[in-house]
């Protein structure tokens, strides 16, 4: 279904678009897969998550076309080069190159300050930054999400918790696995950043691998799973095959996002919950 029959005027439709479901550096590096983020339009609020490398092109030229001046925000998770390398030509594209100032942009406060990923020029262009900090709600219009703590990760970062009136979409971001990390993300629907097939036996990598998504499937309340950002073992050892094998184990619907797939709310809604 195509993006515009999704789109409402009230009683919008909430939905995600994957524009990007790249994990790790070399997938990045070599766009095996696209490295743009999500695009949540939640509650009538369409609101930018991560635009990593690629992202503004891939929004331009998705199919149909989204426009980022109809985006009411950006909310970046970390300032790693997956999840921030476009945020400046986003936040540019969402103020028509800065001559409209609007616009919020959600972001951890390192990544506005120490070696900052905003550039400061561009700053002047939103209508608002809003600094995240662990277990805080936020609004954008008739949007509400909280963050959770602050995730065992290289740099500060933060996964969410978006609550629509009938149900919670969580998204647990790039994270290492602690047992208190499910607890914090309550949702009907969750999202994961699954980088790693297995732990690496030379170096120790904090992201999610498969092993913790059997541990966090057997926890959750969520009935849908959705895994994303793949790195290349991911990848190679091919994430909806995995994703079917995980949902036959768990009893629960596990789905490998796909670049460009979209997930509409109300279906899992009225179907699942
Ligand atoms: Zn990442
Ligand atoms: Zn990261």
């Amino acid at each position: 279904m195509g993006i515009d029959s999704l789109k409402g005027e009230k009683g919008h439709k909430n939905w995600i678009k994957f524009i990007g479901t790249a994990g790790a550096r070399f997938v990045v590096a070599r766009q095996l897969r696209s490295s743009g983020g999500l695009w949540l339009s939640f509650q009538g609020v369409n609101l930018y998550m991560d635009p990593g490398p690629g992202a503004l092109v891939r929004v331009l030229t998705a199919n149909p076309p989204l426009d980022p001046t109809t985006l009411d925000g950006i909310l970046l998770s970390h300032k790693h080069l997956d999840h921030s390398g476009d945020i400046n030509a986003m936040i540019e594209a969402m103020t028509e190159g800065g001559y409209r100032r609007r616009g919020v942009l959600f972001a951890p406060e390192e990544a506005l300050e120490e070696d900052p990923v905003i550039l400061r020029y561009i700053r002047s262009y939103l209508g608002k930054i809003e600094i995240l900090r662990k277990h805080e709600t936020y609004s954008l219009g008739d949007l509400h999400f909280s963050t959770a703590g602050r995730h065992r990760h290289p740099v500060e970062t933060y996964g969410f918790n978006f609550h629509l009136p009938r149900a919670t979409v969580s998204c647990i971001t790039d994270a290492k696995f602690h047992s208190d990390l499910i607890s914090q993300y309550p949702g009907e629907v969750l999202l994961l950043n699954v980088v790693l097939l297995a732990e690496l036996p030379d170096r120790q990598i904090d992201h999610l691998t498969l092993e913790d998504v059997k541990i966090i499937l057997k926890e959750t309340r969520a009935q849908k799973v959705i895994l994303t950002h793949f790195g290349t073992r991911m990848l190679e050892a091919n994430p909806s095959k995995l994703a079917q094998r995980l949902s036959e184990e768990s009893g629960k619907e596990v789905i490998a996002a796909t670049d460009g797939m979209v997930l509409e709310m109300e279906e899992i809604l009225a179907k699942d919950i």
